[in-house]
Order: C-alpha cells, then structure tokens, then sequence
C-alpha cells in the first residue's frame, strides 16, 4: 500500500464508525488544493539542480490549512498527500482552529550547504506564497526542517506581503518563535504517555522504553521521561543504535547528538540496529523518526506491548492490524505527536496578538490540551470497544464533518 492507501484506510475504518455519509465521504477523502512546483537551485558548485517541491491543503473547515514542510527524498506528491490528510484529523481531534496541510521537497538535503538550503526555501515559498497566509496556510517544521528554514520561509513570505511572523510557525525565538514551541512535540508525547498510563493503571517508573530516533521529537521524548524515571534502554538515530539494560545516560546521548555524533558512539552501550531497536526487550517502543518504520514483516517481532507513534505514519496498515490482534495498545500519531501542532497554534496566537507568553504558560496550556484529547480518545475506544487509532480518526472526522456540514460544502 502507499502511504495515502494506508492513511485512506485509516479513515475509512474511522468513518465507518461515525456512519459518515457517502457525499461528506467524498468530500473529506480528497485534498482540497494540490500545488506542485519546480525549485530550481543553482548549487555551489555552479550546476543547477531543479527539485519538485509541494503544498498540499486537505481540509480547512476549521481554520487555516495548518502543517509542516519537509525536505526528504520519499517527500513525493503520494506521501505529503497522506500527511496533509493526517493533519486535518489531528488538528481536529486537539480542537485547535486549524485544517491540515504539508509541504516538501523531494530532496535529500544532507550535504547541502547552508546558502543552498536558504536559496531552495525561498524559491519554494516564493512559489508557493500565493497560497500561503496568516489566515490562509501557515507551514511548520517538520522533518530535516528547522527554526532557521521557518525564519528563511517567513522572510520571503514578508518580502512580498509585509512583516508577517504569524505565516510561519517553529520559528526562532528572536524572530517570533514562542518559548517551548522546540520542544512541544516531544513533550506532548510524554504528557500523553504519562495521561494513558496512569489511565491504565502502569507506573512509568518501571517501564523500559526503546526510542527510535532522536532528532528534535525524540530527544525530547527521551529527556521527558527520564525526568519521570522511566528507563530509556534503547535510542537510535539514522546512523545507529545504542542499548542499555540499566539505562541509558540521556544527558550524555544529548551531548553527542548536540555534537552532531551518532547516539551508538556512546560509551558503555550495546550497539543495535534501528531494526533490532524495533524488536528489542522493552516495555514501550516510540518510533519517532521515520514513517513506515513497522510493517507486516517486523511487526510480529514487536515485544513492547505499547507503542508510541511519536513519528507521522510510523505503522503501516498491515503492520496495525498485527500489533492490534496481538493485543498492544497503540496510541496513534494523531494523538501522539499533535503536541507539535499544538504548539504551533500557540505561537501563531502570540504572533498575532504581539504577545508573549511565558514558557511554564506554554507547557500548562499543552498539557490540558493534550490531555483533552487524550481523554476524548479513551472514552471513545473503550465506549465502542475499538482501537484508540479507529477513536482518534473517528472522533477527528465527526468534528471536520460538523464544521464542513454548517459551511455548506455538503
Ligand atoms: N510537522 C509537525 C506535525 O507533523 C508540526 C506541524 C505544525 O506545527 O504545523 O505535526
């Protein structure tokens, strides 16, 4: 399956639950703009290179088109289709006034130069500035994207249209960034992990986590739950991994990673594959990088009995229905990872009211809202005896159907 068949196959299980009817269905299934463009870059060594870069806009019944961009060689229309449809769920399922979007390039921008990133991002948003907007379409980090891209972004959207901060969130702190928006989604997560755990009845203290992944989600997730005493045995990145049966020293991974080493280079570690991380002896595993990480061949090697979907997509259709049969709790991107949304939304809000907020407001605010959510989900699963994933869809789709329904597009 590609990724929009998977996440289609997500929604329909979702909708089916709400009884959604045929023409909303039609309505909802397919993105509402599609825009591919060519960004041509002259490269440092005088080539010129022309990538195909994207914005899709999914829904946005609910408020402006909301979602990252991302600069990665699977970044293809199939899959930034699938993620602006995740979004439109996700922003609904937070309740944050929001519809979905994402963006990218079709780029592996590793080796790049810091002048040929800045000149890809400003041909994009240049290219791409006519359907953007602080009312309109309002783009974010995402993978192998950072605060210095958004502040690239938001100066050639200004550039044409005025000093506008709120057309682009993630950003620096000195150019509009919100304190707390970094590390956002990752403490989401754990805000989320630590809701469903004590919802079940499980002491963190005594779980053993493996995380794959730790880039800006998942160290993060990392730090969050090795304040709460949880024990971090396996972390990985894309050039390895590293485990740990006591524990692993979070503070020393984050040096190295700071350090642009790879989190297996640390001292007194098992080195592991990011494949072996996935099958590891642990409690909790949270995939928080790449997408299609857990598929039909590795899921029954899945020992954790919780997963995290910390990353977009990091289960594929196939893989799902394995960890479900196997009686795991699986608590799905659309929760998961909404943290980083959530506090874009917060960021926008300061932008356009010219306000700061302090960072312990910026945390209080996600957490009540992550934990909103969290709760809606759970009552819903269990109410109707289904997985939180098919609550999460439902609950998403029910709230952007109510608002299409009162706009007239049905
Ligand atoms: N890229 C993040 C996500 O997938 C954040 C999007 C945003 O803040 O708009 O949810």
């Amino acid at each position: 399956m590609t990724p929009i068949e998977s996440v289609n196959a997500f929604f329909d299980r979702g909708a089916q639950l709400i009884h959604l009817k045929d023409e909303m269905y039609a309505v909802l299934k397919s993105s509402y703009r599609e825009v591919q463009v060519q960004v041509p870059v002259r490269m440092d060594d005088g080539r010129l290179e022309v990538f195909t870069g994207y914005r899709i806009q999914h829904n946005g019944a609910r408020g402006p088109y909301k979602g990252g961009v991302r600069y990665h060689p699977t970044a293809d229309l199939d899959e930034v289709r699938a993620l602006a449809s995740l979004m439109t769920w996700k922003t609904a399922l937070v309740d944050i006034p929001f519809g979905g979007a994402k963006g990218g390039i079709t780029v592996d921008p590793t080796g790049m130069s810091p002048r040929e990133i800045q000149t890809m991002t400003r041909r994009f948003t240049n290219a791409i500035g006519h359907v953007l907007g602080v009312h309109r379409d309002i783009p974010a980090p995402d993978m192998n994207t950072n605060a210095q891209v958004m502040a690239w972004m938001m100066d050639a959207y200004s550039a044409t249209h005025g000093y506008s901060p709120a057309a682009v969130t993630g950003k620096p702190l000195d150019l509009g960034g919100a304190a707390g928006r970094e590390a956002a989604t990752g403490r989401g997560v754990v805000y989320v992990l630590e809701g469903a755990a004590k919802h079940w009845g499980l002491d963190l203290t005594e779980c053993r986590v493996a995380i794959q992944g730790f880039g800006n989600v998942g160290s993060w997730v990392a730090r969050g739950l090795d304040d709460l005493g949880a024990k971090v045995v396996a972390a990985s990145d894309r050039d390895g991994g590293a485990y740990r049966s006591d524990g692993l020293d979070i503070t020393a991974l984050a040096r190295l990673a700071g350090n642009r080493h790879s989190v297996a280079e640390a001292a007194d570690v098992e080195q592991i594959s990011n494949e072996e991380l996935l099958a590891c002896d642990c409690d909790i595993l949270i995939p928080a990088a790449l997408g299609d990480v857990i598929t039909e061949a590795n899921a029954p090697k899945v020992r954790a009995g919780i997963v995290v979907e910390a990353a977009n997509h990091p289960t594929t259709t196939e893989a799902d229905a394995i960890l479900v049969d196997a009686g795991k709790r699986v608590i799905p991107d659309l929760l998961a990872n909404a943290g980083g949304v959530t506090g874009s939304y917060f960021e926008w809000t300061q932008n356009i009211q010219q306000f700061k907020w302090k960072e312990e407001r910026f945390n209080d605010e996600l957490r009540d809202v992550m934990v909103r959510a969290l709760d809606a989900t759970l009552t819903f699963a269990d109410a109707r005896q289904v997985s939180m994933r098919d609550a999460a869809f439902a609950i998403g789709i029910e709230r952007v159907a109510r608002t299409s329904k009162l706009r007239g597009y049905v």
